[in-house]
């Protein structure tokens, strides 16, 4: 649509057209039920179809089989710090943690806030989470061990996972890029992200997990704060985000129509290099930030000379209809955020425009 900017931001990010426009289609009155799904008690059955249509897609798009649970809860990713380590750590086991960024730290320091034993089982803090670790120590019992798949804020990217032993589940936050490449789901254990990157709008979590570690779950927790709960009554123990999941499902519908995650995942390789490729190629004038290896295909983050280039870089996009370029306030320099429903298109207005503005501004 013509008067749409290329959003680059990190989350909440951009969406796919059509979704917006089935959105839009049905906002008032939904598929001839005489109003919007807003508006639908979470109970009734026209919602219930929604909800279920919107689980099953999601096992379908991601390969999940009846061993999983699917879970959509409220509280963002950041609730999940907790309830992972509430729910699966008890007085004898350690929660172990892989510390790639501010995220990874932020689950770490929960759990311990959580009065929880939380082990550092490898981290990249010696090089400012530029790389990711890959070997790893573990505690002596570990209760799981948590990574995250996908650094928002450095650009890092799991590419392998790490290799755990079968007695120790393995936990992921995908937030940033859940469902953009096939994956081996059945590695994990437990897999949350919050909708906002790749799966949908601000104010609902997706948490997946897996059967056979549902007998280590803790008892007696607070209610809501316990996977049993929500599994128990299939995310409706209260209201869960209604609207938020029912864009879920059309963004499922939307994966499915473009091919699966084969299909995105070849997408999202061919925009990334497009962008790296004009990194690699611009003798020194932009630097990647972090090990090529583990280079993330979501976010990319790159410096210029100087602050000052890097500030004239991001109003100059951004008064070209490229918004949302600016690193993250934590690490600064430029990121460029370009999950599954970032167009080819804006990768290639970005590419172009960093060759221009080298040009123009030599360092
Ligand atoms: N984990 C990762 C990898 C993230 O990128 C983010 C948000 N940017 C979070 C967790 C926190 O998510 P939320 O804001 O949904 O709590």
């Amino acid at each position: 649509m013509e008067n749409r900017v290329f959003n680059f931001s990190a989350g909440p990010a951009v969406l796919p057209e059509d979704v917006l426009l089935e959105v839009k289609e049905d906002l008032l009155n939904y598929k001839g039920k005489g109003m919007s799904v807003m508006e639908m008690s979470h109970r009734s059955k026209d919602y219930q179809a929604i909800f279920n249509d919107t689980v099953a897609r999601v096992k379908k798009v991601f390969g999940l089989d009846e061993d999983y649970e699917v879970l959509f809860l409220g509280g963002g990713a950041s609730t999940q710090f907790l309830m992972t380590a509430l729910n699966f750590c008890s007085d004898d086991k350690e929660a172990n943690y892989v510390l790639t960024g501010s995220w990874a730290k932020k689950a770490y320091t929960e759990a311990k806030k959580a009065g929880k034993k939380a082990h550092i089982a490898a981290t990249s803090d010696d090089r400012n989470f530029n790389y990711l670790p890959k070997d790893l120590a573990f505690s002596p019992n570990p209760a799981f061990l948590h990574i995250t798949t996908n650094n928002t804020i450095y650009g890092t990217q799991f590419k392998k996972y790490p290799e755990v032993p079968n007695n120790i589940p393995l936990f992921a936050d995908m937030s940033s890029d859940i469902m953009s490449k096939p994956i081996d789901v059945k590695k994990f254990a437990l897999i949350y992200a919050g909708a906002q990157k790749n799966i949908g709008p601000a104010g609902v979590t997706m948490v997946l997990i897996r059967k056979d570690i549902m007998d280590r779950l803790q008892p007696d927790l607070p209610t809501m704060l316990s996977y049993k709960t929500h599994i128990e009554k299939d995310s409706m123990f209260n209201t869960p985000p209604t609207f938020p999941i029912y864009i879920v499902g059309l963004v499922m519908k939307w994966i499915e129509k473009k091919g699966g995650l084969e299909a995105i995942a070849k997408i999202n390789e061919e925009k990334a290099s497009l962008i790296y490729d004009t990194i690699d190629n611009s003798g020194g004038y932009y630097k990647g930030t972090v090990e090529k290896e583990d280079r993330s295909l979501m976010n990319v983050t790159f410096r210029l000379p100087n602050e000052e280039l890097e500030a004239k870089f991001i109003s100059e996009a951004a008064a070209d209809k490229m918004s949302g370029l600016k690193g993250h306030r934590s690490v600064g320099g430029c990121r460029a955020s370009i999950y599954n429903a970032f167009p080819m298109e804006g990768t290639r207005k970005l590419a172009e425009f960093m060759k221009e503005f080298q040009k123009n501004n030599p360092a």
